[in-house]
């Protein structure tokens, strides 16, 4: 591994909040602080760092508080692209706080920056025609039907025999309008943290608009490894690599893997679209956008992922 360039590490889900968990804040700075000391490791070995992560299950409570204001106190609600900005906000702060005190700890001189972040999206995007991504409560029929009414541009599907849920679009990020500046910031031996939750989505047609969508955090990762020219694409998970056949009896992980192959597998189907699919996708991409290497790990392998040699590790 080339230490010259940066890592940009992808912090997934469980790292900011486990199954089962109510989310309270509490609760998501001890995740976050328990993350942060693997950050850590891997900043004390000598790499420089950019930090991304996910905002699903966070975007969706604040929208509920934005409708519970609006319902409750008469206070309006924003969009969705200004309670992703909102997420970015809190989360970046639990992570730059948790990871400057514990490289403070260590005594280790790095300062901790959160970047406020938008995704460059095309509004020509198919994506736009047909929401997929599903977000915030679960409604009933008639709830749903109600909330259409009152919001014209909102629209609801069947969550998989769920109940119903407001369906949000799921662009392609093409661009992370503020990748100079992140890679200044890195190159001047900060550590940053951006694109959280895969960028507040914007399109442009002369000026930049906030659109309501959702974009994938993994995709969007690749992007700002890829513009501010990240020597390997780290995403951390809670599995400790991509499986072939997963979740049967002939599950077997893939370790060493090569581009040709791992797209091989990803033709052929071999993993889900909401999880395991996107990463894949990713990790191909970095290659593609001439990155050396992409790993997909879990949290507690950080180091020895990077380092030597564990997690599913895909170069040219
Ligand atoms: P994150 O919040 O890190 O993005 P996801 O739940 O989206 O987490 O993706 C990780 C999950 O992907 C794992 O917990 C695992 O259950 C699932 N998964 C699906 N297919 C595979 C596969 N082929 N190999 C490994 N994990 C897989
Ligand atoms: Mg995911």
């Amino acid at each position: 591994m080339n230490r010259e360039k940066p890592v940009v590490i992808a912090l997934g889900g469980n790292a900011l909040l486990q199954r089962g968990q109510r989310g309270t804040f509490e609760e998501q700075y001890e995740n976050v602080r328990r993350a942060t000391k693997r950050v850590a490791d891997l900043i004390e070995a000598g790499y420089s760092i950019a930090i991304t992560h996910g905002n699903g299950p966070q975007v969706g409570a604040t929208i509920i508080r934005h409708d519970a204001g609006a319902r409750l106190a008469g206070i309006p609600a924003f969009p969705m692209h200004a309670c992703g900005a909102e997420t970015q906000g809190f989360i970046g702060y639990m992570i730059q706080q948790a990871l400057q005190n514990e490289l403070n700890g260590r005594n280790l001189r790095r300062e901790v920056v959160t970047v406020l972040t938008r995704t460059l999206v095309s509004a020509e995007d198919p994506a736009f025609k047909k929401p997929t991504k599903p977000v915030g409560p679960f409604y009933t029929r008639e709830q749903a039907a109600e909330l259409a009414k009152s919001n014209p541009t909102f629209f609801f599907s069947e969550d998989a025999g769920r109940g119903w849920r407001r369906m949000v679009p799921s662009p392609e990020p093409k661009k992370i309008l503020e990748a100079d500046a992140i890679r200044s910031l890195v190159g001047a031996g900060y550590v940053v943290i951006s694109a959280g939750g895969g960028g507040i989505p914007v399109t442009s047609d002369g000026s930049i608009v906030g659109v309501d969508a959702v974009i994938d955090k993994d995709l969007a990762a690749e992007r700002l490894a890829a513009l501010i020219g990240a020597g390997s694409l780290v995403i951390l998970t809670d599995v400790d690599g991509v499986y072939l056949n997963y979740g049967t009896e002939k599950q077997r992980k893939l370790a060493q893997t090569s581009y040709g192959e791992l797209k091989h597998h990803l033709e052929l189907g071999q993993f889900s679209s909401g999880s395991m699919e996107p990463k894949v996708k990713a990790a191909l991409r970095f290659i593609d956008d001439g990155g050396e290497l992409s790993i997909i790990a879990s949290l507690e392998d950080l180091l020895e992922a990077v380092a030597g040699n564990k997690g599913t590790r895909i170069s040219r």
